[in-house]
């Protein structure tokens, strides 16, 4: 069994009366896409967020590389090992791409608090810095823009340009939600080309709409309506369940 990098246990959100990620667990594997599908307000996003820190759980316990991390801070997390993509772009348009991913880089040491000296001034912590950009961009396919305005480029050079900002902190979870979102049949082929790529060394939750995206990239599904878990298991499980076939896909 590969490394079990990030372990959520019975996550619960509420927000008021509903709750938007009920009871939920998963476990993100070394080596493996783990999907999350269902329709738009099962609470997948909700879920993204808990993980990541940007919102604290009501209850549960989220484990990240052997540490506690559930209600932390997203800097915190972002330190401990875990990027994300956000559903909508998180990207400075008149900036290069380089200056971006540079940003985002800058971002996760930016937050040392007791020794702010650790960072500024240090030409070995900025040649390290620049290396993590330069292997970032390159992975995710855009060395050959790194010197063009973010918001010149193409929608799916946008979308691999968030990866490479995400890339940029030396993860070893990565959060996707919906990366494929909005891209036509080529840039959505490239964009699942580097997905297939990055899954070597990193954990990865992937919320994705495209099916066709999800069962061929993902080793594990799960799938949410209504902030639960109705199903989990491989995709030829999933695919199999009655009640996902009558709740979601429709088949
Ligand atoms: P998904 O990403 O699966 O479409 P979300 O996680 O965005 O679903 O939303 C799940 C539910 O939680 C929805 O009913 C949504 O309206 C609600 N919700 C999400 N964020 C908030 C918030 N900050 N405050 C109140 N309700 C929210
Ligand atoms: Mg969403």
């Amino acid at each position: 069994m590969s490394d079990l990098l990030l372990t959520a246990r019975s996550l619960t959100k509420r927000f008021g009366g509903l709750a938007a990620v009920n009871d939920v667990s998963v476990d993100l594997f070394r080596d493996h896409i783990h999907a999350v599908i269902g329709p738009n307000g099962a609470g997948k996003s909700t879920l993204t967020n808990l993980l990541s820190g940007d919102l604290p759980p009501t209850s549960g316990s989220i484990t990240l590389n052997g540490t506690e991390t559930a209600g932390q801070s997203p800097e915190r997390i972002s330190r401990l090992g875990l990027g994300r993509s956000y559903q909508k772009t998180n990207i400075f348009l008149p900036f290069t791409v380089w200056d971006n991913v540079r940003l985002a880089a800058q971002s996760r040491e930016r937050h040392w608090p007791w020794n702010p000296l650790r960072w500024i001034g240090s030409a070995q912590a900025m040649a390290g810095v620049n290396q993590r950009c330069e292997r970032a961009i390159e992975l995710a396919g855009l060395t050959h823009r790194s010197q063009t305005a973010a918001g010149t480029t193409s929608h799916g050079e946008q979308r691999q340009l968030e990866i490479a900002m995400t890339l940029a902190t030396e993860p070893t979870v990565l959060l996707l939600d919906e990366p494929l979102a909005g891209m036509g049949q080529a840039e959505a082929e490239s964009m699942i080309a580097l997905l297939q790529k990055l899954k070597k060394d990193h954990a990865m939750m992937l919320v994705e709409h495209d099916m066709d995206a999800v069962f061929s990239l993902a080793d594990q599904l799960t799938v949410m309506v209504n902030g639960q878990v109705i199903a989990s298991g491989t995709p030829a499980e999933v695919r199999s369940d009655p009640l996902v076939q009558a709740a979601y896909l429709g088949e």
